[in-house]
C-alpha cells in the first residue's frame, strides 16, 4: 500500500486552478520525479505537501494519517528549495543541527548526527564555516544534510540542482540518488529537466496545467515501442 498518499489535492490562487483534483501514491523508498514546463504547479503541490500552502480540497495520508491539519513541523516532511536558504549566520554545523535543536535534541545527540551527515556529504572540513564561504554544490549539499538531520518521513526537493553549473549538478545528482538508497528515503524531486527525471527516478511523472497527466517508470515513458 502506499506510503505517502495525495486523493483530489486542489487549489486555486483567486480564479485560477493551479492543482485540479492531483492524485498520487508513493510507495515507501520510491523516488518520484514530478516533471513538467514553469508554472504547471508542482512547486506549489510540494508547498501543499509541506504544508507551506493550504490547499482548497483533498486528503494527504502519510502511513495512512491524514496530514492536512498538521502544521509544518508536526508533519516529518522535509524540503529542500532551488536556493539553498541556509541560515547565513550560522556554521555549517549549526545548520545542520538547527532543526534537532528545535526538537529539543540533545547537545550529544545533535553533534554525533551532525558528524555523521557531515562525512555523508563530504563536509567534515566545513563544520564550522559560513554559508557565504561555500560553493552552491556545497550549499545544497548542506541544505540537504539539514533536513535529513531531523530524520523526516519523506522529502521533497524542489528542483534543487538547478541554479548550479552543469558539471555539479550532475556529480549531486548522482550523490542525491545514492543518499535517498542508503536511507531509503521517500523522495519526491520537482524538476524540468527531463534528463534528471530520467537518471534519478523510480517514477516519473508528468505534470501539466495542475493535473498529473501521465506516469509511469522511465524506461516506460521514454522507450518508443
Ligand atoms: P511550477 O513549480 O511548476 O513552476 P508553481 O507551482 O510555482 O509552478 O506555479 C503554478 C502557478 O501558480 C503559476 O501560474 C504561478 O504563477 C501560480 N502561483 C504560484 N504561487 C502563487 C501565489 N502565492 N499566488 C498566486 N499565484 C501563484
Ligand atoms: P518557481 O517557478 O521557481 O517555482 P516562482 O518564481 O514562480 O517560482 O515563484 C516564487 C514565489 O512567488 C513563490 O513563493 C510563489 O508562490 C510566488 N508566486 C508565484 N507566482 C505568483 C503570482 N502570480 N502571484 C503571487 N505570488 C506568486
Amino acid at each position: 500500500s502506499a506510503y505517502l498518499e495525495l486523493q483530489g489535492i486542489r487549489k486555486q490562487f483567486g480564479n485560477t486552478n493551479v492543482l485540479n483534483h492531483v492524485d498520487l501514491q508513493i510507495r515507501e523508498g520510491e523516488l518520484v520525479t514530478l516533471l513538467g514546463p514553469s508554472g504547471c504547479g508542482k512547486s506549489t503541490l510540494l508547498r501543499c505537501i509541506a504544508g507551506l500552502t493550504e490547499i482548497d480540497g483533498g486528503q494527504i495520508l502519510l502511513e495512512q494519517k491524514d496530514i492536512v491539519n498538521l502544521a509544518p513541523r508536526n508533519r516529518e516532511i522535509g524540503m529542500v528549495f532551488q536556493s539553498y536558504a541556509l541560515f547565513p549566520n550560522l556554521t555549517v554545523a549549526e545548520n545542520i543541527q538547527y532543526g534537532m535543536k528545535m526538537r529539543g535534541a540533545s547537545k550529544g545527540e545533535r553533534r554525533n548526527r551532525s558528524e555523521e551527515l557531515l562525512a555523508l556529504i563530504d563536509l567534515e572540513d566545513k563544520r564550522d564555516a559560513y554559508p557565504q564561504h561555500l560553493s552552491g554544490g556545497q550549499q545544497q549539499r548542506v541544505a540537504l544534510a539539514r533536513s535529513l538531520a531531523v530524520q523526516p518521513k519523506v522529502l521533497l526537493l524542489d528542483e534543487p540542482l538547478s541554479a548550479l553549473d552543469a558539471k555539479i549538478r550532475k556529480n549531486l545528482r548522482t550523490e542525491i540518488r545514492d543518499i535517498q538508497k542508503k536511507f531509503n528515503m521517500t523522495t519526491i524531486f520537482v524538476t524540468h529537466d527531463q534528463e534528471e527525471a530520467l537518471i534519478l527516478s523510480d517514477r516519473v511523472c508528468l505534470m501539466n496545467k495542475g493535473s498529473i497527466v501521465q506516469q509511469g517508470t522511465p524506461e516506460e515513458l521514454y522507450t518508443t515501442p
